[in-house]
């Protein structure tokens, strides 16, 4: 009980400043985390509004607190990522998600894409595509059906961008860019970086039916992914009229809690059609 409210102190200690001794022992709380195995990962479904099937899904780190209960992401990885503690985490979320897919694959479900957030730390290791290799090699995952999110502000460097996102390419991972129209974004540069998918921010999404201006900047989006041959995706769709309207731009995947909320994999597995048949 002490040490239970202790933690809860450090978190909300940690919420409200961000920074000094209680940083410190968040860090120490989030390192620990990692070693007890309180990180878990939930998934959510990214649905063909056409077939209605579900085509990946995305996987969202959650910490399962021995007495703070589940802790989402916003709580602690901003303090992971000033630590530099993000990269074994990442790593950790990695090899789980691409483990998860396989096992879904083995126990004969169809096999579908899983879509990793990356941070901005991982994405300038220098050894990440070696990691990634090493991952799909240990999980037998096939490249193709791991994505990894990434964010336009981690492609400031283009010329960078340019060599890592070739080699994840080389290695067949696919690319989504996340949050897309948030961030500086140039719809020429995700040429150059071949990237696969876009993914419209739920900033975007949330006011599509009352903003007229976000309601452009969606159809805009849309638009012009098609013209350059790059998927498209909504995140955060939660009405049947934002359904709509995106359908109507032809806007051909989603994700939101209109069809789905993240869940853990045992309760995903069942909405998973069967291999083969
Ligand atoms: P994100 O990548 O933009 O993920 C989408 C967030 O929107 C998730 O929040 C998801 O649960 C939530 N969401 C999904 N559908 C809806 C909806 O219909 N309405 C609303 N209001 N929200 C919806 P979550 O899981 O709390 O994750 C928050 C952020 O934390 C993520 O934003 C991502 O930036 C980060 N994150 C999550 N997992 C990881 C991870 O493994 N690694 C890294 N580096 N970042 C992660
Ligand atoms: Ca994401
Ligand atoms: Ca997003
Ligand atoms: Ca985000």
């Amino acid at each position: 009980a002490k040490d239970s409210g202790k933690n809860n102190y450090e978190l909300y200690k940690a919420e409200k400043s961000g920074m000094g001794m209680e940083q410190l022992t968040l860090e120490n709380s989030i390192r620990r985390a990692l070693h007890h195995n309180e990180f878990i990962l939930y998934y959510q479904p990214q649905i063909d509004v056409e077939t209605g099937e579900m085509i990946g899904v995305e996987a969202l780190l959650r910490w399962n607190h021995p007495t703070l209960g589940l802790v989402p992401p916003g709580k602690f990885i901003p303090i992971a990522e000033e630590t530099g503690l993000i990269v074994a985490i990442g790593e950790w979320v990695l090899r789980t998600a691409c483990k998860q897919n396989q096992a879904w694959i083995d126990a004969g479900y169809k096999p579908i894409k899983i879509s990793v957030n990356l941070s901005t730390r991982q994405f300038l290791k220098r050894d990440l595509v070696d990691n990634l290799q090493q991952i799909l090699q240990e999980t037998g995952l096939e490249p193709r059906l791991l994505e990894l999110e990434i964010t336009e502000s981690m492609t400031m460097d283009v010329d960078f961008a340019i060599e890592v996102l070739g080699e994840l390419k080389k290695l067949g991972i696919g690319i989504c860019i996340d949050d897309f129209g948030t961030g500086y974004s140039n719809l020429y540069y995700m040429k150059l970086f071949s990237i696969d998918r876009l993914k419209i921010d739920q900033s975007f999404v949330r006011d599509i039916m009352t903003d007229s201006i976000d309601a452009d900047i969606v159809a805009t989006i849309v638009a012009m992914a098609y013209n350059l041959g790059i998927d498209v995706i909504a995140e955060g769709v939660e009405t049947e009229d934002q359904l709509n309207y995106l359908k109507r731009l032809r806007c051909r995947e989603v994700q939101g809690y209109y069809y789905y909320r993240p869940m853990p994999a045992d309760e995903l597995a069942p909405m998973l059609g069967s291999n083969g048949s």
